[in-house]
């Protein structure tokens, strides 16, 4: 049978949660070119599809606030390196996603106006209607948080319909599948049924925020090439939870 390509993608607005991590490639720390350039060219295709996006990116392959707060700094100021190393993160993949003929925009929660626009919820709005991508940087400006929690309130505020949770594991296990190889993936949970089985999805005020918003949230794979055009797609990858 020919592919159905009459095929629509299943959102129009998504919300992209990067963890830092994954732009680490095999390396140990920082930024891998490479793998920050393929994941450039995976947002790129699903740009072409028409769907507006909107991301946030993690800093965890540079600084961790509760990494430096173990080593005996002050907590905000560790986090504030934190959300710091996300806005290198976003200007990396930004200039990367240019390179590939999209047009981004970093909008900062923390003033560094030299360097990254402020975030303003109408110009984002804006962009994104204009068919750029906007990448919300420097998580919600506030210590203690994570960005995962970033993408939650940005993700509700900007009217995303799902958050796209990109991880190094296609999705959410019953066990931990490096160590138990009976593990099964779970194709959709309910957030009820992820909070009883506590399966730390995102982080709790994440969760919540998304639980409360009805916020759907998909966990999948961005090692696995592809696989973000075929959550986009609707298709069975990763792990969907929903409302
Ligand atoms: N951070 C913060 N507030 C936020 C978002 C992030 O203080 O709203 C800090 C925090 O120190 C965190 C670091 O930025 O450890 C990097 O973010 P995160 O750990 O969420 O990155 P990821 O694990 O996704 O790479």
């Amino acid at each position: 049978m020919p592919p159905d390509t009459a095929a629509e993608p299943a959102y129009s607005r998504v919300m992209l949660k990067i963890s830092g991590e994954a732009l680490m490639g095999g390396l140990g720390y920082g930024l891998h070119p490479p793998t920050v350039e393929r994941i450039a060219r995976e947002v790129k295709t699903v740009h072409e599809m028409g769907v507006e996006i909107c991301m946030v990116i993690g800093g965890g392959n540079i600084f961790r606030g509760l990494q430096g707060s173990a080593q005996g700094m002050e907590r905000t100021t560790a986090d504030y390196m934190g959300m710091l190393a996300t806005v290198m993160n976003a200007l990396a993949l930004a200039d990367a996603m240019d390179k590939q003929g999209l047009t981004a925009r970093v909008m900062s929660a923390i003033g560094i106006e030299q360097v990254v626009e402020p975030y303003v919820r109408p110009k984002a709005l804006q962009y994104l209607e204009e068919g750029k991508v906007v990448v919300f940087a420097a998580g919600t400006g506030n210590p203690f948080f994570t960005t995962d929690t970033a993408a939650a309130l940005r993700g509700a505020e900007i009217g995303a319909e799902v958050v796209l949770k990109a991880t190094k594991v296609d999705g959410v296990y019953t066990a931990d599948p490096m160590k138990d190889p009976s593990a099964t993936r779970y194709a959709k949970l309910t957030f009820d049924e992820a909070m009883s089985r506590n399966l730390g999805i995102l982080d709790a005020t994440a969760f919540a925020l998304c639980r409360d918003q009805k916020l759907p949230i998909r966990v999948f794979s961005i090692v696995k090439h592809g696989a973000l055009k075929r959550v986009v797609m609707g298709e069975d990858e990763g792990t969907l939870v929903y409302a």
